[in-house]
């Protein structure tokens, strides 16, 4: 978004709109620590702003403010389809192509709202009238605070947008270490702390409130994990019955990919995971260095992301999907041994 771009956002937003702000299907810290940081600050500039997820989101992001007045697509369809066709704006955030927000992506391509996207994904589609793209960002949420910062509004960021914003910087970048955690990125955080946000409160929150069940499915998680070492590759799988047997609840997947790849040698990891409402295997992808997980999700598991976290799904069964994941290593062999 140029300065000419934000001139033109600010004149639509210097008298009171109807906002829709909408993260991504399985909405996860950064979908709605950005979308409610947002929230906060058009709320605080006087519009009436409503934050529409898709679908429900884990527990342990529902202390974020603002939480409760998050609606739930799936849950309340004909209220959120009238606020989406009402509204004068839709800001878009986390997600760069209409189908990764589900059945939601048809109402609002078709509502006459203008379009705002910001978001740090790779090869955004361009359906939005107005576009803050940069796959150089860590995170939606620091791109956020910049979007504030562009609107001359840093002023006003207060704990709860803080709280929000620190949120998904934290969980996008795995507590300040991924590659993408920059020397603005901890000045940003420095920012929120001095506005008030505890950080120790908000990684409790978020990590330190396993259920028993979570921390039993991480076992069993480790226990399936297998490393191809002639591939660098560690891979993991769930299927539906170990799922159900450890109580699964959403958000309890989250993260254990990771696992993989902090295995000594291991470039690439993937964690298989049999969904059976939707009758696919969910696939995250991780990566360590040159290695592009969005290449590979988008050539062989009509995904995308990042080049180093990108997710895909596979319509075969659970033991198909990884006999067809490991043929398709042999053609990256070299690549992950160079
Ligand atoms: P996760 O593995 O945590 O679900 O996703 C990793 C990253 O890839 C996230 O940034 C997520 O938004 C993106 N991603 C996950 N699944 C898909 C997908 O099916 N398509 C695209 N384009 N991106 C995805
Ligand atoms: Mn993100």
């Amino acid at each position: 978004m140029n300065t000419a771009e934000i001139l033109d956002l600010k004149k639509i937003l210097s008298t009171p709109k109807k906002v829709v702000i909408v993260p991504h299907k399985n909405p996860d810290g950064d979908a709605m620590g950005s979308t409610l940081g947002l929230y906060h600050y058009l709320e605080k500039l006087g519009h009436s702003a409503t934050v529409i997820a898709p679908n429900d989101y884990p527990e342990f992001l529902k202390w974020i403010p603002g939480t409760e007045s998050v609606v739930i697509h799936e849950k309340e369809l004909a209220v959120a389809d009238a606020l989406i066709s009402d509204a004068d704006l839709i800001f878009t955030l986390d997600f760069n192509a209409l189908h990764r927000c589900g059945a939601m992506g048809i109402p609002i391509e078709n509502s006459k709202a203008i379009k705002v996207m910001i978001d740090h994904h790779q090869q955004p589609d361009a359906y939005a009238a107005f576009m803050y793209s940069d796959v150089t960002m860590c995170s939606t949420c620091q791109m956020v605070y910049h979007f504030i910062e562009k609107m001359g509004d840093l002023d006003l960021i207060d704990t709860a947008i803080g709280e929000a914003l620190y949120t998904g910087i934290m969980t996008d970048t795995a507590s300040f270490r991924f590659p993408l955690t920059t020397s603005t990125t901890h000045r940003v955080i420095a920012h929120l702390i001095d506005v008030g946000v505890e950080k120790s409160k908000i990684h409790n929150a978020v990590y330190d409130t396993n259920s028993f069940g979570r921390l039993q499915l991480l076992g069993c998680a480790l226990n399936n994990l297998r490393f191809l070492e002639v591939f660098k590759t560690a891979y993991i799988s769930l299927s539906n019955k170990e799922l159900d047997a450890h109580g699964f609840e959403k958000g309890d997947t989250e993260g254990l990919v990771n696992y993989g790849l902090s295995l000594k040698g291991a470039k690439f990891a993937v964690i298989f995971i049999e969904h059976k409402e939707e009758s696919i295997i969910k696939i995250s992808f991780r990566s360590k260095g040159d290695f592009d997980v969005n290449a590979f999700a988008r050539t062989h598991f009509h995904g995308g992301g990042h080049k180093n976290a990108s997710g895909g799904r596979s319509n075969l069964n659970l033991e198909d999907t990884i006999a067809n994941f490991i043929s398709i290593l042999e053609d990256y062999k070299l690549e992950l041994n160079s």
